[in-house]
């Protein structure tokens, strides 16, 4: 059979891969314990499913939804970023439910890139801005992000006739997969940029709730003029850990959230309304949820910063993300390194270049694991000596 080629030359989904070995592995009786996936372990805080039980016994909430998500819901989210962020958002022409931030992360491409455009995406990068441009018939011009600039892309060195040609600009902060954090001062500069060269910013901000040490990551929105170049996704599937659930919102610019709107009531029908209860459950209940679980994976991500430095991985303290990002020793490459540690630890992380060719000589651990099975892997990463690269 006959694929488009956007089909054909879509690099495998990461995770499927790891998957797949995981599986082979524990079919040889192995205890295999994975730090490769960001997906909360902690269950949904309990008023928020009380509020979807209750909410799924009512027959309106059985039927078709709106494309542009319950008024009440537009309401709420347009709430919490004005209590959270002290961003003012119009919640009828600036807030976008989503059936997740990457459902609309994927589809935002079809609003701004043409056959042939260009998109400016970082490296290493969460790997739907570069498929989306591609199934959009786009190009990635890839940004690299360095340690030496803190993560962050060195907007002065993209080339002004790249610039110029780019249709959206993907960013990221706080950052899968470096855990890094962006200041005011960089998104300042992203605005400028976007003023300059008339690019679209698109800024993907899932973890601005998952942070430690008493930090509280911003918001692109909160940056003055951010709101005339950009659009922010955010989801409640880190914050509530509703990862299950399937929702997020896109907020910003209205022309921006409108051209949204105008794909996706073309593709889906919505967000079931009883998970849009629960969200508005979510945005408006207790928040104490959100420190209790930052309090959990504060401690893990010191457990696991302690025992990686213990074997000779160089690796900084992540101030946000569920994200540890480590620097493996020179002349290692990340996709050996991981595939030995399964071998013989029978232990899972992401190989850095699994987000891209700058992320190369790093793996990702994730703090989604529960404790008791961490410190199994970490007991065993412990005793690892790490060979020669060969
Ligand atoms: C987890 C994650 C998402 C996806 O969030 P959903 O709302 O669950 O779709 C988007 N971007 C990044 C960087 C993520 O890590």
């Amino acid at each position: 059979m006959k694929f488009a080629n956007r089909i054909e030359q879509l690099p495998p989904y990461l995770f499927v891969e790891i998957s797949r070995k995981i599986a082979r592995k524990r079919a040889e009786g192995a205890d295999v314990v994975t730090f490769a996936i960001g997906d909360p372990d902690i269950p949904t805080p309990s008023h928020i499913l009380e509020r979807l039980h209750q909410a799924s016994n009512d027959p309106p909430n059985h039927r078709y939804p709106e494309t542009e998500g319950l008024p009440e819901l537009r309401r709420a989210i347009a709430d919490w970023y004005e209590g959270r962020f002290g961003v003012t958002l119009d919640p009828d022409r600036e807030v976008l439910p989503l059936i997740g931030a990457k459902e609309g992360i994927g589809h935002a491409a079809l609003c701004f890139i043409d056959p042939g455009d260009i998109a400016l995406v970082p490296d290493p990068g969460y790997p739907v801005y570069s498929v989306g441009t591609l199934f959009a018939g786009g190009q990635c011009h890839w940004m690299p992000l360095l340690e030496e600039n803190g993560w962050l892309p060195d907007l002065d060195a993209i080339p002004p006739e790249v610039a110029r040609r780019a249709r959206a600009l993907w960013l990221n902060y706080p950052n899968n997969p470096t855990g890094a954090v962006a200041d005011e001062g960089f998104f300042q500069k992203v605005v400028e940029f976007a003023r300059r060269y008339g690019v679209p910013v698109l800024h993907d901000a899932p973890y601005t709730e998952v942070a430690y040490d008493g930090y509280r990551p911003g918001s692109f929105l909160q940056t003055p003029g951010a709101k005339e170049v950009g659009m922010e996704f955010h989801s409640l599937s880190k914050s509530y850990n509703m990862t299950g659930w399937r929702i997020g919102m896109a907020v910003g610019n209205a022309q921006m959230v409108n051209a949204l709107m105008r794909v996706k009531s073309n593709l889906d029908s919505g967000i079931p309304q009883a998970i849009q209860y629960a969200a508005i459950e979510a945005l408006r209940g207790p928040q104490e949820c959100i420190e209790e679980h930052n309090r959990i994976y504060q401690r893990r991500r010191d457990r696991v910063v302690a025992t990686l430095r213990g074997i000779g991985l160089e690796v900084a303290v992540p101030r946000a993300s569920l994200y540890v990002w480590a620097k493996l020793p020179q002349g290692w490459k990340s996709g050996e390194f991981a595939t030995l540690l399964l071998e013989e630890k029978s232990i899972v992380v992401t190989p850095g270049a699994g987000y891209g060719r700058h992320g190369e000589g790093y793996i990702r651990l994730s703090l989604t694991i529960a404790d008791d099975q961490m410190e199994r892997g970490l007991a065993r990463l412990a005793s690892w000596h790490i060979p020669d690269p060969t």
